[in-house]
């Protein structure tokens, strides 16, 4: 009998374990998709603070994973993904990871990043000798595990990695902290890897930049981006990496978890809805009017924003354009976090407002509730390689107000009101101008235009945004990063889906 295709994701993020954005969505959802396609996908994630073992199994074999000049003990604890059969494995080690946070400190940096990381991204080989489940593929997420393709071609290069394969995929590109190339031995792969085509980048150390050179293939969230970021507007320096490795870079748009977002039993919200039946959906706008003191008017423009606060959202011309938007007669609520000055004009600005609410932090249930009670979501991101909240807002029948760049480009279809085709409203240029006018085009719609908007609400909530299209591309993926990798041939255009035949040993 074949062997299922191993994959092990390496991740700093995992929802709904631990998650600072769309990364953790991902490794949450897409492993799921992947069993169901027979590949044996499995998760190493770091044991941060606010992660329990309590119930987990605990390995007892010991791990030591070189760092340094040395070794980090290390305890292995294991379980599987909630509502899931994917095993899940959390590395320990409280120098390390018994933090509260998974990147850096509120207001400050983590200085051991490289270290830390590092760690996980070797601990991603001793892991797996530990369980004697050797990966075909080593499938790497952004900056903080991409040091695993570059040792896999350096210090684990020999048996039994020697045919195992790697592909990262590039969730922001503009995430690229830089080291003192004094951290390069922590990472044991080569004082000769200091070189502008791998990790070295001006006198520093980018291990983003080394492993875009080192992983057999490279994928990115949406097909626009992957575009993007092969031009100097949007690769953040790395652009040129993008064009030289373009014949092995592919954008797959990300699906969502559609057990999560679907607003026919949502636990979060408090009335449940269909594109059948959208009665529910005035029910949750009732509630989120009460719960946050706005006037209860069922036909008003409810519009949400749900996001990090930072310019890459543009969420500071939101900010900026708070006074013109009240004036076209729309209730505004945004929920996020991020930038202290944002979040203290948003906290300045909810006071005393009628129809402008702000909430400050993280907050799952209200997400929801945002998204359900919503008749509007508001994302006029700068840059958006693929972006989650649009997709959500469609499955809730709330209709996304986006700019017209990566991923948000590639979900959204723009309102044609010749044809009455269309499931949001897209403006091409940030300004105030454009955010404004195109709020005012859409608010109109609702107003006006009732059974375009509901048909156009009918529209989103049809679309099939689940990861199993997804899936199937990572899966071909995986074949094409063996194939780098192990030279062997194999057609990649069958559509039998018995991937298995990609395990050639
Ligand atoms: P990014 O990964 O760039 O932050 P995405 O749209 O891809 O953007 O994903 C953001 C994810 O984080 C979504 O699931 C969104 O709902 C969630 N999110 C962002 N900010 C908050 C917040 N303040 N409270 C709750 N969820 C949030």
């Amino acid at each position: 009998m074949v062997e299922p295709l191993r994959v092990l994701f390496v991740a700093s993020e995992c929802a709904p374990v631990a998650k600072a954005g769309g990364l953790g969505d991902v490794v949450g959802a897409l492993p799921k998709a992947l069993r169901k396609l027979g590949i044996d996908a499995r998760i190493l994630l770091p044991r941060y603070r606010f992660i329990s073992t309590y119930g987990m199994d605990r390995h007892i074999e010991p791990l030591a994973v070189p760092l340094g000049t040395g070794e980090a003990w290390c305890a292995l604890f294991e379980t599987t993904l909630p509502d899931s059969d994917v095993p899940l494995y959390f590395l320990e080690h409280d120098a390390a990871f018994d933090r509260s946070y998974i990147y850096d400190p509120p207001d400050g940096y983590a200085h051991d990043n490289c270290a830390r990381f590092g760690l996980l991204s070797r601990g991603a080989f001793m892991v797996s000798r530990l369980l004697n489940w050797i990966p075909d593929v080593f499938h790497v997420h952004d900056w903080p595990t991409a040091a695993t393709p570059i040792m896999l071609n350096t210090c684990e290069d020999a048996d039994p990695f020697r045919r195992s394969a790697s592909v990262l995929t590039i969730h922001n590109i503009a995430h690229q902290p830089r080291f003192p190339a004094s951290d390069l031995p922590l990472l044991q792969i080569g004082e000769d890897q200091l070189r502008p085509d791998s990790v070295e980048d001006y006198g520093r150390i980018n291990i983003f930049k080394g492993g875009m050179y080192h992983s057999s293939m490279l994928t990115t969230v949406s097909p626009r981006y992957a575009m993007e970021i092969r031009t100097p507007d949007g690769g953040a320096g790395l652009d040129h990496i993008m064009r030289f490795r373009g014949a092995d870079l592919l954008g797959i748009l990300n699906g969502i978890d559609e057990d999560v977002w679907n607003p026919a039993t949502d636990r979060a919200i408090p009335a449940h809805f269909s594109a059948q039946d959208l009665s529910g959906k005035a029910t949750c706008k009732r509630a989120l009017q009460q719960e946050l003191h706005l006037a209860n008017d069922a036909n008003v423009p409810l519009i949400g924003v749900v996001s990090r606060l930072n310019s890459q959202k543009g969420t500071d011309v939101i900010i900026d354009s708070i006074d013109e938007l009240l004036a076209l007669g729309v209730q505004l609520v945004m929920l996020g976090a991020g930038d202290r000055v944002l979040e203290e004009r948003m906290r300045a600005r909810s006071l005393n407002s009628k129809s402008f609410r702000a909430w400050i932090g993280h907050n799952e249930a209200l997400s929801h509730k945002i998204e359900a009670a919503s008749d509007l979501f508001l994302m006029p991101s700068r840059f958006e390689p693929c972006g989650l909240n649009q997709m959500y807002s469609q499955r809730y029948g709330t209709l996304p107000i986006v700019r017209a760049v990566g991923g948000l480009d590639d979900t959204v279809e723009n309102l044609d009101e010749r044809t009455g085709h269309g499931t949001g409203f897209k403006l091409q240029e940030l300004s105030k101008k454009t955010l404004v006018e195109t709020v005012a085009w859409a608010a109109n719609v609702y107003k006006n235009k009732k059974p375009l908007f509901r048909k156009m609400q009918i529209a989103a909530m049809q679309k099939n945004f689940g990861w199993s299209r997804a899936a199937q591309s990572y899966a071909e993926v995986y074949g094409w990063a063996l194939q780098r990798k192990r030279g062997t041939a194999f057609s990649t255009t069958e559509t039998n889906e018995d991937y298995s035949r990609y395990a050639v040993n």
